[in-house]
């Protein structure tokens, strides 16, 4: 992304160093041909060309093209107007007018306001320079019809190359943002896991593989809620997933279920081994404190009901649920696997 607004502002400063050769060549020759006020215009664009290159480091991309387009714009009708219309100094109206493509500005009012000013400004040229004051062509006409010629062909040139960076910015930014929703509907904003709706769809691509599930339930948590404020139950459940995710495997899914629920899902591993890596994780929970200030701590146990292994999410996690809740009946802190 970066390497494309880089890209985007180097070829801006190219276009506008060109601008600036170009408008200082212009003063000169408009000098040397003694058409004073010409050559004090096109000496102009040194300042604004100027200003213009620094604007490009603070992202002010409007001020840049609304500052050139009109030094252009202006420098072109009063050329056409003293020189005349065969001195092809509207084919510059008409390339600049084209830049209006680009669409730069935020507010898309101003782009159309732009080409609707240009397009009124080359009618009014057209009809100076053509109806009313029409003059006999002077000296250098080729050379300047040739080099305006050329000036409408290099803008069409940058037009198309700019708006392919352009383009390839807003594509980019898509999919940037796409994976930031997808990324942000799938995650657990609190400990970082993935949520039960990311977890269906996983469990949905497996749905040949054989899985065992472990559902869990911390213990009266609403009573540690109650007893030592909610972000002490923020802080357990943060550790709670920490336990899970530093003591499953690679292939596990640990996911918050919802609430103070959990779901490990345990794809490659045997039944049995999954139990006893559940009865060792227990073991780890009964064995972390949670710190609720300097010198004070808790602790707190979970419940966990396993499901036997299967194909079918639906109907396993269904039977750990059951599982976990017939724990809860009993002693709580404990495991039930059958
Ligand atoms: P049991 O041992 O039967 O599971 O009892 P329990 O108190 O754990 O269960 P109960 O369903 O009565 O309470 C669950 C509590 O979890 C209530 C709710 O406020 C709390 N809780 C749910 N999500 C969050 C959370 O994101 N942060 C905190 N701090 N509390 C939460
Ligand atoms: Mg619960
Ligand atoms: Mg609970």
């Amino acid at each position: 992304m970066k390497l494309i607004s880089d890209n985007l502002s180097f070829n801006f400063k190219f276009v506008l160093t060109l601008f600036l050769c170009v408008t200082l060549l212009y003063s000169f020759i408009f000098y040397m041909i003694d058409m004073y006020i010409l050559s004090a215009v096109s000496f102009l664009g040194l300042f604004v060309y100027a200003v213009s290159i620094k604007s490009i480091d603070e992202n002010e991309y409007d001020r840049v093209f609304l500052l050139s387009h009109l030094h252009i714009v202006i420098s072109a009708v009063l050329a056409t107007i003293i020189l005349g219309w065969d001195y092809g100094f509207y084919l510059i109206i008409i390339a600049i007018a084209s830049t209006t493509y680009l669409n730069i500005f935020k507010n898309r009012v101003i782009t159309y306001l732009l080409a609707g000013f240009d397009f009124a400004i080359f009618i009014f040229v057209y009809m100076i320079s053509n109806i009313y004051f029409p003059k006999e062509p002077g000296e250098f006409v080729e050379i300047f019809y040739i080099s305006n010629l050329a000036f409408l062909l290099f803008l069409f040139v940058v037009i198309f190359k700019v708006y392919g960076i352009v383009n390839q910015i807003n594509i980019k930014d898509l999919h940037r943002y796409r994976h930031e929703l997808k990324t942000a509907s799938q995650t657990d904003h609190l400990t970082g896991l993935i949520n039960k709706r990311a977890l269906n769809i996983i469990l949905a691509k497996k749905s040949n593989k054989t899985i065992t599930i472990a559902m869990c339930d911390i213990d009266n948590f609403k009573s540690i809620n109650d007893k030592f404020g909610h972000n002490v139950g923020d802080e357990v459940l943060k550790t709670l997933a920490k336990i899970f995710t530093e003591n499953t495997n690679k292939s596990d899914i640990v996911c918050r279920w919802g609430g103070e629920e959990f779901v490990i899902v345990a794809t490659n591993t045997s039944r049995i081994n999954f139990i006893n890596q559940i009865q060792n994780i227990r073991f780890i929970i009964n064995q972390t404190p949670v710190k609720i200030s300097n010198n004070k701590s808790i602790h707190f146990t979970v419940t966990f009901g396993i499901s036997d292994s299967g194909t079918d999410p639906n109907k396993l996690t269904d039977q750990a649920d059951k599982r976990l809740y017939k724990g809860k009946r009993s002693v709580k802190n404990c495991i039930i696997a059958k």
